[in-house]
């Protein structure tokens, strides 16, 4: 604990004068214009894989990087993609998964989660990937769990696509959603391409050559 706090003494000293104009806008205004779903794991850390300031990110974090589909009793992460679609207007939802994910992994290689009941619970909605990934052949675990986490990424963008704040963005064109996959070994990520449904490396894939807005 003594080197957080050592680290926001160092913030505060050392990081907050230097950008002080920056924190003055932010004080009483945010307008980021992506919203960033991923795990909570420590590994993964969106501002510094996508090279974004503060005020830039909308974030939510949480293990497995789900987005529950929309029903009747909705909790903290669909309370807060209606606010970063409905409030924010944000143009853009990434949700990124990661490599070596212990949540995809617990379900790749059904490990018991007797002992962590509300884990269990809540991978619950990566059940549609779980079940198209164990359908399809892998040679090993590390391709059981690399599926998993792909799959995941997929079905959770289909569980956005039940949010009404988000359904009606999309339908007014006004919304781009983004399928993510940031390896942790070598620093590259693969991106959805939503058409052929296949992950591509970023820098080919069409969203990368199109300008902001498009
Ligand atoms: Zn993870």
């Amino acid at each position: 604990m003594q080197d957080i706090i050592a680290g926001f003494l160092r913030f505060q000293a050392e990081v907050f004068p230097s950008r002080k104009q920056l924190f003055k806008e932010l004080a009483t205004s945010q307008t980021p214009k992506a919203l960033f779903i991923s795990c909570s794991d420590s590994r993964m850390v969106p501002e510094l894989v996508t090279q974004r300031e503060p005020g830039d990110l909308f974030v939510i974090r949480n293990a497995g990087n789900i987005v529950p589909s929309f029903g009747p009793e909705p909790g903290g992460v669909s309370a807060t993609v209606e606010f970063a679609v409905s409030a924010l207007k944000v143009s853009d939802i990434v949700i990124c998964g990661h490599s070596d994910c212990g949540a995809m992994k617990a379900i790749a290689t059904c490990a018991c989660l007797d002992t962590m009941p509300a884990v269990k619970n809540w991978l619950r909605y990566s059940d549609a990937a779980r079940m198209i990934n164990e359908a399809k052949p892998h040679a090993d675990e590390r391709s059981r769990v690399d599926g998993m986490v792909r799959e995941n990424v997929i079905a959770q963008l289909n569980n956005l696509r039940t949010h009404p704040s988000v359904a009606l963005a999309l339908a007014q064109g006004k919304l781009n959603l983004h399928g993510w996959v940031y390896d942790i070994g070598s620093g590259s990520i693969e991106a959805l391409d939503m058409e052929t449904n296949a992950f591509v490396p970023l820098a080919s894939h069409p969203s990368a050559r199109k300008p902001d807005g498009a």
